[in-house]
């Protein structure tokens, strides 16, 4: 396999493919074949559930529409935040305690957790815990970070708050006047992160096919067929891990979330003194804003700089310009930066913001939501996955089996979707 990275639509490319790792050249199904356990989808949480399953001792397969990585695991920011938007308290109410528990409990590990999996793995994805500056761009959500952040800073959260003065010194960025520091948080090369779990997964025993789409999935007895262009898979389990780039293949379960795009781009590589000016302590930033700005430096000392788009095609619909005027907002020592490289991807927006685990017939299990927090969340689904599959109690879980419940009038969401980030972005002027 080429190094190119995972992004070719719309002619765009995507900076992680300048630094990724390579992973074994790996095969189409051409064949019918049987496992245990077959999941669909290479992205973080297939490859990840499936380096836990067959590290369990369980016979595992995967396919892949694309290559490994293709969809928003090689294509992200990268950034290892382990935050939501709500409380231990509001997921206890929501969950019951036993499973708010253990979410909370996850969510305390998970980014230390993964970190330690990438050392044990050995995966060279360039991670850093370099901790996430989470930074307020108004008044009120200054005040809700802090209710946030203190709500969790009682369940031992490391998490301390920040003056303008703090925000403008770790970050170099003065137009934030209150921050959060996140000490666990991190970063890492997102592409060679998947590539290396997936390499993992080989070694320990996964047949993982590329460029296979499922195109049907049907219950055959006991068992699951998921028949794919030129191949059959029989399988005792079938696990879902298409996340944003869910389609048909169960009733419903593409319409549990709205696959909001996020673009990307990451400048010219920067000079020794925009590299101290800028992100000098090489921490991830990502502010409260609506059309979220979030960014971080790339291994080959380049920013990488991201918020909410309109379109797939970040050259249309003032795309480009809203990442360049961005950076300049953030950082004005680089405004006007040339951008050479801008891509976008599909983020999976569920209802309450936290991802879902669902189980709607005997045998199949989906997983899907992450609403751009997937970096950390996808390992510690990944576990989840594995645990249930080896026969977990639900209620042992960090996340509650849930029902199928596709979003009312998604259609015409999904239709609108170019004109939510400026909706988006009003709400953010007016509350800013
Ligand atoms: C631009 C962008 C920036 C982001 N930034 C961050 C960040 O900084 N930090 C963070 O924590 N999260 C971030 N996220 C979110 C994070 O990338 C995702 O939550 C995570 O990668 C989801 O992983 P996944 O494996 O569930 O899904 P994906 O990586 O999207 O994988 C799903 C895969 O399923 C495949 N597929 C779909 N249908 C089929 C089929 N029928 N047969 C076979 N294969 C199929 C697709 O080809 C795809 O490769 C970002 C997302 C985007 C798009």
């Amino acid at each position: 396999m080429s190094n190119l990275g995972a992004v070719t639509d719309y002619n765009q490319t995507c900076v992680w493919g300048e630094t990724a790792i390579s992973m074994p050249a790996l095969p189409a199904l051409q064949d019918r074949i049987s496992t245990d356990i077959c999941i669909v989808g290479g992205g973080l949480t297939g490859v990840r559930t499936a380096l836990g399953l067959a590290e369990a001792g369980v016979d595992t397969v995967l396919i892949e529409a694309g290559d490994v990585a293709w969809g928003a695991s090689g294509r992200n920011g990268g950034q290892a935040n382990p935050m939501w938007k709500d409380t231990p308290d509001c997921f206890r109410e929501r969950f019951g305690t036993r499973i708010g528990d253990n979410l909370v409990a996850a969510t305390l590990t998970g980014a230390t957790d993964l970190f330690a999996d990438i050392a044990r793995l050995g995966i060279q994805c360039s991670p850093i815990q370099s901790g996430w500056a989470q930074v307020a761009h108004g008044p009120k959500s200054a005040r809700f970070l802090d209710g946030l952040g203190s709500a969790w800073r009682a369940e031992g959260a490391k998490i301390r708050a920040m003056d303008a003065a703090e925000v403008a010194l770790v970050t170099g960025a003065a137009t934030y006047q209150f921050g959060q520091f996140h000490e666990t948080a991190g970063q890492v090369q997102p592409l060679s992160l998947t590539r290396g779990f997936a390499t993992a997964a080989l070694a320990a025993g996964v047949n993982i096919f590329a460029h296979t789409p499922a195109i049907r999935l049907e219950r055959v007895g006991a068992k699951w067929l998921v028949t794919t262009p030129s191949g059959q898979i029989t399988a005792e389990r079938v696990i879902l891990a298409t996340n944003a780039y869910s389609q048909g293949l169960h009733a419903g379960l593409a319409q549990t979330v709205l696959p909001m795009i996020s673009i990307l781009g990451a400048t010219r590589v920067l000079t020794d003194d925009e590299m101290t000016q800028v992100l000098p302590k090489s921490v991830s930033l990502a502010d409260t804003r609506r059309v979220i700005y979030y960014t971080r430096k790339t291994p080959d000392n380049r920013l990488a700089f991201g918020c909410i788009g309109s379109s797939e095609n970040v050259r249309s619909f003032g795309g480009l310009s809203r990442i360049k005027t961005g950076i300049g907002k953030v950082f004005p020592i680089l405004d006007g930066i040339d951008v050479p490289f801008h891509w976008s991807g599909r983020i999976a927006t569920s209802t309450d913001f936290t991802p879902h685990l669902h189980e709607p017939e005997p045998g199949l299990t989906a997983a899907l939501g992450y609403t751009g927090r997937g970096i950390v969340m996808t390992s510690v689904m990944a576990k989840t996955l594995v645990a249930r599959a080896l026969g977990a109690d639900a209620n042992d879980l960090p996340f509650p089996i849930s029902p199928i419940q596709p979003m009312p009038f998604h259609w015409v969401k999904k239709t609108a979707l170019p004109l939510i980030r400026p909706i988006l972005a009003m709400q953010d002027k007016w509350d800013s």
